[in-house]
């Protein structure tokens, strides 16, 4: 790994939501430039080694400051360090910014029905392409599906409505629907594949899934967002390639 294509760059912050689940902003250099729902490569000196994971951005493109949700790994090389994490740390940055879940790729269908589907950190990108007021301009509807194991797994909440307020004033189509898996008394507690097969979620959205108008954005665990998307296509969606069809996905593993 290239030292050079990094810069260091300050924590700001530290958020801590569970013991397995943090939340951290550091500085934001001026030529580190992104779309939302891109993410970036973050170093951290792990004895001689520069141990370097992919990280989607919280935070919008137009904050001056970077803003990261992570989980713990206890094994992990990187997170089981990450977590120790304190303010006026250093953290390395590569120069540039990664990732193709972003609402660019859609060329067809034309935006007009949009569900962000994460589960656990898989949030993190669509925190940040709802801090962008051209996610609510281009959507009638928009479903934010959030899914975890247990409640207090629920990070962001806050935050949700905060920018759901600020960002999409006027705007009568957003729905944040949480799913919680381990929690039979949840109003939605089966898994994604689940709940789209049997149709309960479109009931709560409100919304049906619809090949004409709808894009799909899945990110997080890989076998979520493997059965996620075959349940998707079993309705009618097709994977988005070369800008046509409705799901994109993002494996975070
Ligand atoms: C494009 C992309 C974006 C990513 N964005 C984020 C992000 O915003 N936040 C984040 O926490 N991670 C994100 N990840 C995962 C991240 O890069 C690391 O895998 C994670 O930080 C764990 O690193 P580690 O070295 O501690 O463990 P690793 O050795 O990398 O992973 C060990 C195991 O931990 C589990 N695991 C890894 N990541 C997660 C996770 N996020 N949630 C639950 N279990 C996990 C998997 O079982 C994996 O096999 C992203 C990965 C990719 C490819």
């Amino acid at each position: 790994m290239s030292i050079e294509k990094f810069t260091q760059e300050k924590v700001l912050s530290v958020h801590r939501w569970t013991n397995t689940l943090f939340s951290f902003t550091m500085t934001r250099p001026a030529h580190f430039k992104f779309t939302a729902g891109q993410f970036a490569r973050i170093g951290l000196q792990v004895g001689d080694e520069l141990v370097v994971r992919a990280y989607s951005v919280v935070s919008s493109p137009f904050d001056e400051i970077l803003e990261f949700f992570s989980v713990v790994v206890p094994e992990g090389k990187f997170t089981s360090n990450l977590q120790h994490l304190k303010v006026g740390d250093e953290l390395f940055l590569e120069k540039i910014s990664y990732g193709y879940l972003t609402l660019a790729r859609y060329q067809l269908p034309l935006p007009k029905d949009l569900w962000l589907m994460g589960t656990g950190t898989g949030l993190a990108p669509f925190i940040c392409m709802l801090q962008d007021f051209e996610t609510w301009s281009k959507y009638e509807k928009i479903n934010l599906v959030y899914s975890v194991r247990t409640r207090d797994e629920l990070a962001y909440i806050e935050r949700i409505q905060e920018i759901a307020q600020t960002f999409g004033e006027g705007h009568s189509g957003f729905k944040f629907i949480p799913v919680i898996t381990r929690e039979p008394d949840a109003p939605l507690h089966d898994r994604l594949p689940v709940l789209i097969a049997n149709g309960e979620l479109e009931k709560v959205a409100g919304l049906t899934f619809n090949p004409e108008t709808t894009h799909v954005m899945l990110c997080g665990n890989p076998e979520m967002v493997n059965d996620t998307k075959e349940a998707l296509k079993a309705r009618g969606l097709t994977m988005n390639r070369r800008g046509e069809g409705n799901i994109a996905v993002e494996n975070y593993w």
